[in-house]
């Protein structure tokens, strides 16, 4: 394998140098990472790139077929898992009662990445670039395993990360796991302030500058563009604003600055930045052999719309409330690179097909032989290509899911990078693979390498304190533990899961919304379905469904574990059961409870600069510890501010027991 392969790697959202279930022994890691820092490469133009769609696909299909020939029967990998934690740097101007996002990651970051370059082997934690200029991403220094313990030392990595990526803070700044900045998109949100140029640049907003681009590597500017160009016009996203009594309809001018486009009662936002500049909570999981990893994939997918509500924690946007809790649906819109003949608009005549989601979405199809007849939605594919699958001996539900995530065009193509040895390289499936941004990923292993198969769960917000964090991965970790134990199965109809994904995100889902559910989860056989609240499918609903946090308590009655590390998972459990009962909020209903008490509020749905920074401030008390927030935590945790760090650090097992 040649350096320039490896260095593509470096990829956005790409697996290869992610740390959850990475191999110890690589030595090309830091040179990697090196090159990954101080190159710029060479992203090839637009034209280029379409030019060499197909070579990218063919060549990533080979690749696909090699891979799989070596690595199916592969297995006795053991369970690994990891988080991976998004920030947002957030910059207080206290005098002026502002605030703004810092535009600081390329300052940061290197900084951040020095010891995994001196000493990989020993690092406690990652980081990584994400598309904001304001955005890092942070993941442990190595994955966790199967023990219980393991549980307890979850939040110590991530408070340990904060405290680590606080220290290169300047005054007036400090890092925050919000899902999205409320008043991204207005005008001066960043620091340093830069104009949007709406006919200029990469992303032609009114509203987002190119400048809150992350600009330490090529790949975002280049698949900002390269979206956009496929796409054949501006990205588009219309929310649907919250109305509250003087709430201003139309809601500003855009509707008939961008006529037929902007929607006169919706927060319009034109950017793939108002959407990838969010920030989420994912986990990977690795799996001991294919056959469960899609086992893992298939049962997950179904808990991927109730996880968005729980998780909800963004319901405000270009400075205003709206009518939706969560980010998904406006990542989904900004990335969306289908042009009009693809979304159905106008008849197909240069394009092959109608494709109906983005490609960051809800998944299409499961992959388990025995949920092929769950796959009630349509599942766009060239024929050829399935074929040629099936040829390279890959059975239907698999071939079918890489045949539909090559209906989607590469949109960033380094020239290193366009001629492979499709034997040994994976460069071009993972070109298209790490662009299809759905709610799970199927990962293969990357060729000769100590990983086995993954999985990915990507459809969580991220939460403002680390407790909240530990213990939604804590609680989705547990979960796979008990479906793999009881075989469980929450399989329902594609069709029902997107049904649960848009009703996920609407305001208030957590407590106001049912979502479509298995009865019988320990039944295979048994379909049938009901509309249960997240109140019921979290604590349960008597003689119809025991409930995910009883089944987790029941295996965790038959475990071996000490006594801390009880206490810990038990507060975690606690608090998801809480927000799914409704006893506590979810950070959207906190934010919107906080919006509309605050006394300059106008009943208008506008979170002016003051309301914003007030918020943020307030926001950032509830993380460190300083203000007690009840209504969104809960009494009983006492969560650990950051002088308690070391300590958890040396003694991962003291946490206080309420
Ligand atoms: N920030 C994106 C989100 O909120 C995810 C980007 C990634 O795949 O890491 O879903
Ligand atoms: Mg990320």
């Amino acid at each position: 394998m040649n350096i320039a392969s490896i260095l593509g790697k470096f990829c956005y959202s790409g697996v290869c140098l992610k740390s959850v279930c990475k191999s110890r022994v690589n030595p090309f890691r830091i040179q990697v990472l090196r090159m990954g820092l101080l190159t710029e490469g060479s992203p090839l133009t637009w034209e280029e790139t379409k030019a060499l769609a197909e070579h990218v696909r063919q060549h990533g299909i080979e690749q696909f077929i090699n891979l799989y020939k070596k690595l199916r029967d592969r297995t006795g990998d053991v369970l690994k898992w990891g988080d991976e934690v998004e920030y947002i740097i957030v910059k207080f101007d206290d005098e002026n009662q502002r605030a703004t996002v810092s535009l600081r990651a390329d300052e940061i970051l290197p900084e951040l990445q020095k010891k995994e370059l001196e000493d990989p082997q020993n690092v406690k934690s990652l980081w990584r670039p994400e598309y904001g200029a304001y955005m890092i991403e942070g993941t442990p220094g190595k994955p966790y395993g199967g023990l219980l313990a393991h549980f307890n030392i979850v939040e110590a990595n991530m408070k340990f990360r904060r405290a680590e990526a606080s220290t290169l803070l300047k005054d007036g700044e400090v890092i925050m796991s919000i899902t999205n900045f409320p008043r991204l998109g207005c005008p001066g949100f960043t620091s340093p302030p830069y104009e949007p140029t709406p006919s200029s640049g990469v992303t032609r907003s009114h509203f987002f500058p190119d400048e809150s681009i992350y600009p330490g590597h090529p790949r975002f500017k280049t698949l900002t563009s390269n979206i956009r160009h496929r796409r054949g016009e501006k990205m588009a996203v219309n929310l649907p604003i919250f109305r509250d009594v003087n709430t201003k309809i139309p809601v500003d001018n855009y509707h008939e600055l961008e006529k037929g486009v902007a929607q006169p009662d919706c927060v319009y936002m034109d950017a793939m930045g108002m959407g990838m500049g969010c920030c989420c909570l994912q986990l990977t999981f690795q799996a001991c052999c294919i056959t469960e990893a899609r086992t893992l994939y298939d049962q997950l997918a179904p808990l991927c719309p109730i996880m968005l509500a729980l998780s909800a924690a963004s319901p405000i946007y270009r400075g205003y409330l709206t009518e939706v809790d969560c980010r998904w649906n406006v990542i989904s819109a900004s990335v969306d690179c289908r042009t009009r003949e693809e979304r159905g608009l106008e008849p197909l005549k240069n394009n092959k097909f109608r494709i109906q989601k983005s490609r960051y979405d809800s998944i299409d199809s499961y992959l388990s032989p025995e949920h092929e007849k769950y796959n009630d939605i349509q599942i766009v594919h060239d024929p050829n290509i399935y074929r040629r699958l099936r040829e390279g001996g890959i059975d239907h539900p698999l071939a079918l899911h890489v045949a539909h995530l090559f209906i989607r065009d590469t949109v960033s193509l380094f020239s290193e990078k366009v001629n492979q040895d499709d034997e040994n390289d994976t460069d071009h499936f993972e070109n298209i693979q790490s662009t299809n941004w759905q709610t799970m990923r199927f990962k293969p292993p990357p060729p000769n390498s100590r990983i086995g198969w993954r999985v990915e769960f990507r459809p969580c917000e991220a939460q403002l304190t680390d407790f909240e964090n530990a213990a939604y991965v804590c609680f989705v970790v547990l979960l796979t533990r008990v479906i793999l134990s009881y075989r469980l199965n929450f399989v329902l109809p594609i069709s029902k899961v997107d049904e649960n994904m848009q009703r996920a995100q609407r305001r208030g889902a957590c407590t106001q919304e049912k979502f479509w559910f298995r009865r019988d989860v320990r039944s295979p056989d048994a379909d049938v379905y009901a509309e249960m609240t997240i109140n019921e499918i979290v604590n349960g609903k008597d003689g119809v469904f025991p409930g995910l946090v009883p089944l987790i308590e029941s295996y965790l009655s038959g475990m071996d574990v000490d006594a801390d590390t009880h206490c810990s998972v038990q507060q975690y459990l606690k608090l998801i059961q809480r927000r799914a009962a409704g006893e506590i909020s979810t950070m959207a209903t906190w934010m919107r409870e906080f919006v509309t008490q605050h006394p300059a509020y106008q009943k208008d749905s506008v979170v002016s600069e003051k309301i914003n920074y007030d918020l943020l401030k307030t926001a950032h008390g509830i993380q460190t510890g300083s203000i007690a927030a009840p209504t969104l935590l809960g009494s009983s945790n006492v969560s650990k501010t950051n002088e308690d760090i070391p300590k958890a650090f040396t003694k991962m097992m003291n946490k206080d027991c309420p």
